[in-house]
């Protein structure tokens, strides 16, 4: 019959020698797949980790740099609080201490974590009866079942980080919005994204036959500007041109620059009457708030116009008129 193997009891325990004792405690160290922990006890209710396990450490590359740390700097906050009131509670007693810790949290990198062990901490005492160390030893329980329920704190914080997130990415998205379709020095609409509001203007002027007027209007000797008092003033000359037209018309005119000092206004429901009367009133404006002047052309939807190049292409004759005839003025066709 084969030999029961004798269970270690203190009995044997203590027949062992001191050598054979510390290969069984080095031992336990080095192979125990369960958690193993020295903390020093610096003062009260401060430790430091002195101390871990393979096993300990093998769980991630950061537990090596855990080891001379304080708890408070080694733990997330919702672990630490409950871990060093054990620690405390052990210190005290002067007893083992085992507790069992079930919590979840977000770690540095935003990712979910959920702890859920068994510890037990025995004290270590000097020859004068204080405890200078603990010593600890943890065992993982049963991962949570997939319909684990968050707590509410991490709940909380992951709705927080969601609605924080999503906050961002609609800011960042209607600020690509204006960037996709604002000229970015003048802040009308730029040259792509007006033609595409003009094309559905066109279209619907065509279809309820409303009268639909483009204005084409380009800045006076406006290179001279730029060459006698440098770009920046320029720029600053296109931005108040933009202002002043964007102050003058009606909120459903679209304003958009064409190119370099060249600006378009699509004026829905507006004859070529109406157009002419907003040309005067900006070219008066600009001439009170600067020494700019502008050439204007205005063509007004024809039959036959099929797309905006149309009217675009005869307010351009009529702008290139306009210059012709002396500039600071304005061409529309009859
Ligand atoms: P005209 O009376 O015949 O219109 O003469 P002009 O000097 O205004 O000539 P034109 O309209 O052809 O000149 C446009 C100038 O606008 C040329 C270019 O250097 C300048 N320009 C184009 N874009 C910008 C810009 O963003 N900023 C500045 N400062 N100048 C620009
Ligand atoms: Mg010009």
């Amino acid at each position: 019959m084969q030999q029961k193997t004798p269970w270690l009891t203190s009995d044997i325990l203590n027949r062992l020698n001191a050598n054979t004792c510390l290969l069984l405690v080095r031992s336990l160290w080095e192979y125990c797949p369960e958690h193993m922990f020295i903390v020093r006890v610096e003062g009260p209710g401060e430790f430091v980790i002195e101390a871990m396990n393979s096993t300990r450490q093998a769980l991630s590359a950061e537990n090596s740099a855990v080891i001379g740390k304080r708890i408070e700097q080694s733990l997330p906050p919702p672990l630490c609080h409950g871990v060093l009131a054990n620690l405390c509670r052990c210190v005290e007693s002067g007893a083992p201490v085992r507790y069992e810790e079930n919590d979840d949290y977000l770690d540095r990198d935003g990712i979910y974590q959920h702890v859920h062990r068994q510890t037990l901490l025995v004290p270590i005492t000097n020859t004068e009866g204080m405890v200078t160390h603990l010593f600890g030893i943890s065992r993982d329980l049963a991962f949570p079942p997939e319909h684990h329920v968050l707590s509410p704190a991490v709940t909380g914080e992951l709705e927080r980080r969601v609605s924080e997130r999503t906050a961002e990415l609609v800011a960042a998205n209607e600020k690509l919005a204006y960037l996709a379709t604002h000229d970015h020095l003048t802040g009308t609409y730029n040259r792509r994204y007006l033609m595409e509001l003009a094309e559905q203007e066109l279209r619907r002027a065509t279809r309820y036959e409303l009268p639909l007027c483009l204005l084409m209007l380009d800045i006076d000797h406006f290179k001279t500007l730029n060459d006698a008092r440098g770009h920046l003033v320029g720029d600053e000359a296109l931005r108040c041109v933009a202002r002043t037209i964007l102050a003058t018309v009606r909120e459903c005119d679209l304003v958009g620059r064409y190119g370099g000092d060249e600006f378009l206004i699509l004026m829905p429901e507006t004859t070529a009457s109406g157009a002419q009367e907003l040309a005067e009133r900006l070219r008066n404006t600009l001439t009170q708030t600067s020494r700019l002047t502008l050439s204007i052309g205005i063509a007004s939807l024809a039959p036959g116009d099929d797309v905006v190049i149309d009217l675009i292409d005869r307010a351009d004759t009529l702008l290139l008129q306009a210059k012709r005839n002396g500039r600071n003025r304005i061409e529309c066709a009859a």
